[in-house]
């Protein structure tokens, strides 16, 4: 059986290492040594002067609005080609989604369409660098500083992701990774958010620890967001061999791209000049090849190859958004069509040469 992913682990001995002083200090949560370690570790790699880290990724999108005081009600501007979690966090702080179309190119959002989106109400933009491909930041930033919108990048994909030796943490008001077990560096789960404002970082780490400012003082209805000490720890353990884990994936994407680049009617992800890729999802889009995308996926998992249909479906054909207004069908055709054809196949960094080139064979069989 080969899954989609399968999660990197350091060795037994290093994590128990790295956690073993936790039983002397017994301090287990609430920013204690290795939280501060993994903290400080990620903002020297990611190159931003602020980061909070968090329970989970989908916390961390969710403080990261809520810290940013947004009108209620207020829009924000998002795509539906992404995972559950942006979608949803923009609505559980009480803001509305309006869905925007991504380009052809990379499948971010089309920065193109965004202008004729904005209303009155329009509060924050958020974009996915979904599989780890950068969207339009310059257009996207453009646009936000003429109508004065917040940028809140959904970066989960995007983790060790940089553009001419810039992160992909530098972009935006914020950007939000995810440190899910299922993602290319990971913290079991956890997440975090950069951003250059330190009083950004500081209302969110008031807000992840039940709005407390002093033991007397509670300034806000915060909630419980932190990331724990194992948690940490495991970070810091994958930290030291994240190079290693992307030079491995980097492989497998080589090797997937020699074998179907030229195929009629399949389509790769293009690279993008000057930025180094993290290499974190291969996802082939099914455009008029001789297998329909459903049909591959059948085939490989009749092989015991279990390939994912991700994103599908758009966020915006959930049951819980289908009645808004840009959730409405041929609102965002592009996201559909590929929504309807694009399949992720395996990518972990112990996938075996031979694995790729039996996946190959199915799809080319
Ligand atoms: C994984 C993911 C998230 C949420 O992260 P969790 O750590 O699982 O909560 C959000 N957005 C996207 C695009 C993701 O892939």
């Amino acid at each position: 059986m080969i899954n989609v992913i399968r999660s990197s682990m350091p060795s037994f001995e290093e994590y128990c290492e790295e956690i073993r002083e936790l039983w002397d200090s017994r301090w287990l949560t609430n920013s204690g040594a290795k939280h501060q370690e993994l903290e400080a570790a990620l903002k020297e790699y990611l190159g931003v002067p602020a980061l909070s880290l968090f329970a989970n990724g989908h916390m961390a999108l969710e403080y990261a609005l809520a810290a940013m005081e947004l009108p209620a009600g207020g829009e924000v501007i998002t795509t539906p080609f992404t995972f559950a979690s942006t979608t949803h966090a923009i609505t559980r702080c009480g803001l509305v989604p309006v869905f925007c179309d991504i380009n052809d190119r990379n499948f971010t959002i089309d920065a193109d369409k965004i202008e004729a989106l904005i209303t009155e109400k329009t509060c924050a933009i958020m974009p996915v660098h979904v599989y780890g491909s950068l969207c339009d930041t310059e257009a996207i930033a453009a646009i936000a500083a003429r109508y004065g919108l917040k940028v809140i990048y959904d970066a989960a994909h995007a983790f060790g992701v940089f553009s001419g030796g810039v992160s992909s943490a530098c972009f935006g008001d914020a950007a939000m990774f995810s440190f899910h077990a299922t993602k290319a560096f990971h913290s079991v789960e956890g997440g975090a958010v950069c951003c250059s404002d330190p009083e950004l970082a500081e209302r969110m780490n008031r807000l992840k620890n039940f709005g407390i400012v002093s033991p007397e003082q509670v300034s806000h209805a915060g909630g419980n967001g932190k990331m724990s000490e194992f948690h940490a720890a495991m970070g810091l353990c994958n930290l030291r061999h994240f190079e290693d884990e992307v030079k491995k994936r980097r492989q497998h994407t080589q090797r997937y791209i020699n074998r179907l680049s030229g195929a009629e009617g399949l389509r790769l992800m293009p690279s993008q000049p000057g930025v180094t890729s993290n290499h974190t999802y291969f996802p082939v889009v099914f455009d008029g090849y001789k297998l329909t995308r459903d049909e591959a996926a059948e085939r490989l998992a009749a092989r015991g190859i279990n390939a994912r249909k991700y994103f599908y479906p758009l966020t915006s054909d959930f049951d819980c958004y289908r009645s808004l207004p840009t959730a409405q069908s041929g609102s965002t055709p592009i996201a559909r069509h590929i929504s309807d054809r694009i399949l992720c196949l395996p990518m972990y960094a112990d996938l075996r040469p031979e694995d790729v080139e039996l996946i190959c064979d199915i799809i080319m069989e």
